[in-house]
């Protein structure tokens, strides 16, 4: 059996996107909500992953080191897309293999990477 085990997580953040024709070129923040989802077989602990172990690295990774910081200041043109991949790099670097990333910049706005 195999199951996809997803955390939820939110940040502010700061950005701007200076190529822009409309209101995103100002600097503006976002209440960031970040969903983390990792898939694999469920082991004989009856687990695919454990969720603190997730919340541990995507704490320590992703939320501790952009939390109300500027994105531009670690992604050159920080869109929900590409804050999204580098958040992907980042949670794989910290030994989760991830199998998709939702980020929403507003309640009505996301993205959703998918592997590949
Ligand atoms: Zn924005």
């Amino acid at each position: 059996m195999r199951a996809r085990v997803t955390r939820a997580f939110s940040f502010e953040a700061a950005h701007h996107l200076p190529w822009h024709p409309g209101r995103c070129r100002r600097l503006h923040g976002h209440h960031y909500r970040l969903e983390v989802t990792v898939e694999g077989p469920v082991g004989p602990d009856g687990m695919v992953v454990d969720f603190d172990r997730i919340k541990q690295v995507v704490e320590r990774d992703v939320v501790d080191r952009f939390d109300h910081r500027l994105l531009n200041d670690f992604i050159d043109n920080p869109t929900a897309e590409l804050v999204a991949a580098e958040v992907w790099k980042m949670v794989e670097a910290g030994g989760l293999t991830v199998a998709g990333i939702r980020l929403w910049e507003t309640p009505d706005s996301w993205v959703e990477l998918l592997p590949g």
